[in-house]
């Protein structure tokens, strides 16, 4: 069993029907992730595994989707909070409502005892400075191409480390010596569907986890099946919930 931790299924182009099946017959169960409360809303009962959260694109959002949230936590006890963060891409919504977000919903993590899948892109510092402060330690960081110095940062924190299809890539991202040295026991999984698809590919889909798990696996020593099964317990151990029932 395979464990996706990051599926837009609200933006794939296959209906959520037929995501969920080619991803039962690949042996993959993914979570997916809702960024938005129309999401959240669209993606509540169309598949098993959630994490809603609003996304530092989203940080404008005038409506009260902090109530919102709350309530779709308090009433799905195994609901992840994700994908929030913080990128200081210049496109994006001002830092500083940005950070106000963020902080907003990881005290709701904390007060909830809540995962949470973050989205880090150029804002490392302040993330962890942030999840320092809040003092959360039960989060994901998604996609992860960051430095040795990073990474560190956050695994001390006691935080888990994404590898996506990016590390598929030639040339080989630096960001797989990363996954070479870190402990395996804090390592996940990810398509970020329909985004970063592998080469050759339109569109990502959980399906195609794994395609990555043997590209990785080859680049971290190990056999595919020992990834898998990594893969599998991490997830269940963080998200607190038997990914295989
Ligand atoms: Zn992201």
């Amino acid at each position: 069993m395979w464990v996706d931790i990051n599926v837009h299924l609200e933006l794939m182009s296959a209906s959520s029907e037929s995501v969920n099946q080619v991803a039962n017959a690949s042996s993959v169960n993914f979570i997916a992730t809702g960024t938005h409360p129309d999401q959240w809303r669209w993606l509540v009962s169309r598949t098993r595994y959630l994490a809603f959260g609003l996304h530092p694109h989203y940080a404008a959002d005038s409506s009260d989707w902090l109530s919102l949230l709350e309530h779709y936590l308090c009433s799905h006890p195994c609901l992840a909070i994700g994908e929030i963060g913080l990128d200081f891409r210049p496109y994006m919504p001002a830092r500083e409502i940005q950070q106000r977000i963020f902080e907003h919903q990881l005290a709701l993590a904390k007060e909830l005892d809540r995962p949470v899948i973050i989205h880090a892109v150029k804002s490392h510092t302040e993330v962890i400075s942030t999840l320092k402060r809040v003092g959360l330690n039960r989060f994901v960081i998604h996609a992860f191409l960051g430095s040795e110095d990073v990474a560190a940062a956050y695994l001390t924190l006691g935080g888990y480390l994404s590898a996506g299809g990016l590390m598929t890539r030639t040339p080989r991202p630096r960001a797989l010596d990363v996954f070479r040295n870190m402990p395996t026991y804090r390592l996940l999984l990810e398509t970020d569907s329909p985004d970063l698809p592998l080469t050759g590919m339109i569109e990502g889909s959980p399906e195609h986890l794994p395609m990555i798990g043997r590209s990785l696996a080859g680049d971290l020593g190990i056999s595919v099946s020992a990834l898998e099964q990594l893969s599998y317990s991490n997830a269940c151990v963080l998200f607190d919930h038997d990914f295989a029932q």
